[in-house]
């Protein structure tokens, strides 16, 4: 396995120059806003269409707005002043959304259409767009035992029904901006991304939480049952947090990257059914495993081919999927029995 030691970051951006991000009251939003701040930046704008309170976190020194970022004047007051602009915002969540509201995923064409054009015209030096795996072309994800994707694999086109040709073409949005306009962007296309002040109930939230909530759930209930949607066959690679803020700021920083789609995910395959084991584990108990094979599962099999990022920028992903799960399913279960005890959560519904 090759080192791990990440090139230096060279931010072209004082500590007191305005970074903007959208989509800042869902996960990966509110975890970079909270990265830039622990690094010492002091001019933070976080947007999210959702009323404050019902944020994930809200970072204290951060400014924080409730804006649809749909509309077109929203956009323009969210990237006034801004350096930087990350665009993170999108109508999204687990494969039992993305698979049955694909017209709400295809309207999050509306929030890049209008963000970038807005950011293109207060002149904002960089651009940051987050893409997904779910461009890739779904022929090639048909076996739990998939060939890693690498980026060319978006084309010939065949992406996610609904969320992937969303994101497939913000992307090329985002590379014309640079070729016709000379805007820097950038893209990077996440593969699952889990951990602490995510969304872990609701109907939105990835298998990663919807997998150590169960696990929580069946202790306290004493079931001794878990259910698992398709065979548990299927198989992702999933990306902590803490890597993907770093992998964001690296990424959008880089100008070997301008206008160029990125992987940005870990490459430990793991199958659903390996993800029970690992919770269980976590959780010290051992359930009798119950499949539903109607419910949603998306493509048999994705992995996230690290080749380019290594080569671009010396790092990629690496915390090892054991230990992030581990943090995360000690978060999941503060919260179930926050909730129980009727004490507020980070949540999200449909
Ligand atoms: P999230 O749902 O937790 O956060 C997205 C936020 O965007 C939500 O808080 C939502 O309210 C907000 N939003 C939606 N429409 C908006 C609008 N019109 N105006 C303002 N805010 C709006 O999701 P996340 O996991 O933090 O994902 C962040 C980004 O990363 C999204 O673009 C998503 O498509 C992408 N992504 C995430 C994953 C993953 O595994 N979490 C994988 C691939 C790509």
């Amino acid at each position: 396995m090759s080192s791990n030691q990440a090139a230096a970051i060279h931010r072209d951006l004082d500590q007191g120059d305005l970074i903007v991000i959208t989509g800042a009251g869902g996960f990966i939003g509110g975890a970079l806003a909270r990265y830039f701040h622990n690094m010492g930046f002091t001019r933070i704008r976080a947007i999210d269409k959702k009323p404050l309170p019902n944020w994930y976190q809200r970072v204290p020194g951060v400014e924080c707005l409730s804006l649809d970022v749909s509309e077109k004047d929203n956009c323009t007051r969210a990237v006034e002043g801004a350096k930087e602009v990350y665009n993170l915002a999108a109508d999204m969540g687990g494969m039992g959304f993305i698979e049955r509201f694909r017209v709400e995923c295809l309207r999050s064409v509306l929030i890049n259409t209008n963000m970038i054009e807005a950011a293109y015209r207060a002149g904002v030096n960089r651009y940051f767009f987050s893409s997904s795996a779910c461009v890739y072309n779904t022929t090639l994800q048909q076996d739990p035992n998939v060939r890693a994707l690498k980026e060319s694999d978006a084309y010939p086109a065949m992406s996610e029904r609904g969320y992937g040709w969303e994101k497939l073409i913000s992307e090329m949005f985002c590379q014309e901006y640079w070729a016709e306009r000379k805007m820097k962007t950038f893209i990077a296309r996440f593969h699952n991304v889990y951990g602490p002040l995510g969304t872990w109930d609701g109907g939105r939230e990835k298998a990663p939480a919807a997998i150590c909530r169960k696990v929580i759930e069946a202790k306290d209930q004493k079931t001794g049952k878990i259910m698992i949607w398709g065979d548990g066959s299927q198989t992702r690679s999933y990306m902590f947090i803490d890597d993907c803020v770093k992998g964001i700021d690296m990424i959008a920083h880089c100008d070997d990257l301008i206008a160029t789609p990125i992987n940005l995910g870990s490459s430990e395959l793991i199958s659903v059914n390996e993800l029970v084991s690992i919770a269980e584990k976590i959780g010290g108990v051992k359930l009798q495993r119950e499949y539903d094979p109607t419910a949603p599962r998306g493509v048999a099999g994705r992995n996230s081919d690290n080749t380019f990022i290594q080569k671009v920028l010396g790092w990629e992903p690496r915390t090892p999927f054991r230990e992030g799960l581990t943090k995360t399913y000690a978060w999941i279960e503060q919260q179930y029995f926050d909730r129980k005890m009727g004490k507020p959560v980070v949540q999200e519904t449909w």
